[in-house]
């Protein structure tokens, strides 16, 4: 193996036991879930990889926060606090805290969409996909060709098409699109990083066509480490002047700071231009779903603790540490053949499930069946991101295919060990071992109208001779 682990910048002060259950129990515990993974309780999984978002471990500093965070209604010490540090780091007029990401799009999205509206974005991420089109909007996806093939190695596979995003543009027509939205890194496509020039391209052409440019900042840390990294012209440059770089070529940003800014819950939505007419609608909005916009959401301790994670997750050390435990997981699995989106993006190993079972389709959902065999196989959690969480066409019913079957490994920030990261490779080669015995998928018996993948019921369809699947679990039983 070509790639070295690269030791952890901090070491553990407080330790939260973790429980395997037996390979009977977990049988038991995934049936009993509707096959479907967010209805297992956190503590029958051995390894929660099934996100990133708010399932990081603070530090010291943050919890330290957490006891001096202000209370206060309106106007907050904590407030100004945070106002400070998305000022300094993203160099925006206005800065308004919300409850996490979502709640940013809620009420940022109704402001600029609405029926017979466009948003246009590199991808879409599945709750901000769901915002648009509450609004009566739809979306488009323009992410580059490179990003829908797994196996192929290129920097920057999360980029936006430029020339299909321009003809989109003219079909369409500039005033039926309300907005344009940049996903850093592409989390969709596997936390695929998005170039400084790509998304200065970009900008160029909102700007021409008069349409809004926002960013769906979430990974914006992990996508400037990897700018810094890979773009020739950054390597000398820090962090916070490629971030600043990056917020300056767009007028807004949404995010959710559940990601790269290292808390448990929070989110952030900025405007560029103090003067901004937006502002008003947004502290309109803030105010009747999510609170006095001097708190948007949270407690005072949250707002303090976010202010100081926000800069924790932009340190340089932190981020090679950080990227370099997804590469390493992601060199164990290159060792065993196993496919997932390469080169490996910021958050986690989007495990290609269609290479893994080449002979399940798309509407037997490949990535869920993966999802489902690592809960058996060792306990642990992942996610479909696939045509399962796609779902169905908002206006037809009928389930779309996703350009990917993936089963995403979110590794959540400071909280796995090298060890942990082991037990994940090796289930996934146990997994491949074993993979043309599992003949089927998926069927959903009950799902709800939106977002139907964390609420859906699942049954696995059984083979030709009648038989579901049963397999022998090796990992688990160390
Ligand atoms: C997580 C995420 C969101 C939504 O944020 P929440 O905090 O989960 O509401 C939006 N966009 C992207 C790219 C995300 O990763």
């Amino acid at each position: 193996m070509a790639i070295k682990y690269f030791p952890e910048p901090f070491r553990i002060k407080a330790v939260e036991p973790l429980r395997m259950l037996t390979a009977e129990e977990r049988e038991a515990k995934i049936a009993a879930a509707h096959y479907n993974v967010f209805y297992l309780s956190g503590e029958d999984c051995y390894i929660d990889l099934l996100t990133d978002s708010g399932t990081g471990a603070m530090s010291q500093e943050q919890w330290a926060g957490v006891m001096r965070g202000d209370e206060a209604y309106a106007g907050a010490s904590s407030y100004y606090k945070l106002l400070e540090a998305g000022k300094d780091i993203f160099n925006y007029g206005y800065i308004q805290p919300v409850h996490q990401g979502r709640a940013a799009e809620k009420v940022l999205f109704p402001i600029l969409l609405g029926k017979g509206k466009f948003a246009i974005s590199n991808m879409f991420f599945d709750t901000t996909r769901a915002h648009v089109e509450l609004t009566g909007a739809r979306c488009i996806d323009c992410v580059v060709a490179v990003a829908k093939d797994p196996s192929h190695r290129a920097p920057f596979k999360g980029n936006m098409d430029v020339e299909k995003l321009k003809k989109t543009i003219a079909e369409l027509g500039a005033e039926n699109i309300g907005l344009i939205v940049m996903t850093i890194t592409n989390n969709s496509a596997g936390g695929q990083p998005v170039s400084m020039q790509n998304i200065r391209e970009v900008a160029e052409v909102a700007k021409a066509n008069g349409i809004p440019f926002n960013i769906d900042a979430a990974r914006y840390a992990e996508n400037a480490y990897f700018v810094q990294r890979d773009e020739p012209g950054y390597q000398n440059k820090s962090i916070k002047d490629i971030i600043r770089e990056m917020f300056s070529y767009a007028d807004m940003f949404t995010m959710s700071a559940k990601k790269d800014a290292i808390v448990n819950m929070g989110g952030l939505l900025g405007v560029k231009d103090a003067n901004s007419p937006l502002i008003l609608k947004i502290k309109a909005n803030c105010i009747s779903y999510e609170g006095f916009f001097t708190y948007g959401g949270l407690s005072g301790r949250d707002l303090e603790a976010l202010a100081i994670g926000l800069y924790e997750g932009i340190d340089n050390d932190y981020l090679r540490y950080r990227i370099g435990q997804v590469e390493y997981l992601a060199a164990r699995l290159d060792d065993a053949g196993i496919g997932y989106q390469t080169p490996v993006g910021g958050h986690g190993v989007f495990v290609d499930a269609r290479a893994m079972f080449p002979h399940i389709p798309y509407n037997e959902y490949p990535g869920q069946v993966l999802a489902v065999e690592l809960y058996k196989e060792a306990g642990i959690r992942t996610c479909d991101i696939g045509s399962y969480m796609l779902g169905n066409h908002p206006d037809t019913g009928e389930q779309l295919k996703a350009d990917f079957e993936f089963t995403r490994l979110a590794i959540p920030r400071r909280v796995y060990t090298q060890a942990h990261i082991d037990i994940m490779a090796e289930a996934l080669i146990e997994i491949k071992k074993r993979a043309h015995t599992i003949k089927r998928g998926y069927r959903i018996t009950w799902e709800p109208p939106i977002l139907r993948h964390f609420q859906a019921h699942l049954e696995p369809i059984a083979n030709e001779a009648g038989k579901v699947f049963k397999e022998e679990y090796t990992v688990a039983a160390q």
